[in-house]
């Protein structure tokens, strides 16, 4: 079993014997830029060295099974490394910004859907479900024209794009179109200035309820 946890350093548990595979992504909360970590027994280790130069068992310069240039560079490296070490920060610093986030929607009680998660988490983006019927490009175009950059993800979801059309999929997936349609991913990175949440979920909140009347 391989877990792709690639968004949730600092929440998926890594136990013996379990691949798990995270993303060292700029967007992610221990970012290197690029890159990731795989963490494993020692055969799954040693396999991905080799498969991420090129296949290449060091020892014997032979190569038996093809691999590709899956390598982390030193500047690469050289940023994890720093960002590991800023670790305790970034967690707490992360879960005080989705606190913050939390507080000002609460208080503006605004018509969205927000994932059930634990609080302890250290989370790397900060999605918020629109109601059914909020034409969510609408809120994208009012928002980017407001300065607030947005993020999107799995719209349309995986298997509906062209790719991944011949793979088998489990039914028909209404709950993962429906949300698709109204994920939006407001400003949640570090260098938020000061006041900034409460400005963001101000203006979310006057569009969101002009929204509402065009509906
Ligand atoms: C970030 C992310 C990826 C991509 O990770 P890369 O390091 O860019 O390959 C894949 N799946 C999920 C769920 C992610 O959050």
């Amino acid at each position: 079993m391989i877990i792709d946890a690639a968004g949730s350093f600092g929440n998926q548990r890594v136990c013996p014997g379990v691949t798990v595979v995270f993303s060292l992504h700029a967007t992610k909360s221990l970012g290197a830029g690029e890159g990731g970590a795989v963490i494993g027994t020692q055969a799954v280790v040693d396999r991905i060295r080799r498969l991420a130069n090129f296949g290449i068992e060091v020892s014997t310069g032979l190569v038996d099974e093809a691999g590709t240039n899956a390598k982390l560079s030193e500047y690469h490296a050289a940023v994890g490394l720093a960002s590991l070490d800023m670790w305790e920060t970034i967690k707490s610093e992360r879960r005080a910004l989705r606190a913050r986030y939390l507080a000002a929607l609460h208080a503006a009680d605004l018509p969205i859907q927000l994932q059930a998660l634990p609080e302890n988490g250290v989370y790397p983006t900060f999605p918020v479900a629109l109601a059914e019927g909020i034409n969510s490009h609408w809120v994208i175009e009012k928002l980017t024209a407001a300065g607030i950059g947005t993020r999107r993800w799995y719209c349309p979801p995986l298997h509906e794009h062209k790719a991944f059309a011949a793979y088998d999929c489990a039914g028909a997936l209404p709950v993962t179109a429906s949300l698709g349609k109204r994920i939006v991913g407001i400003p949640f990175h570090l260098h938020l200035l000061d006041g900034a949440v409460d400005e963001i979920v101000e203006l979310f909140g006057r569009i969101l309820a002009s929204a509402g009347q065009a509906a």
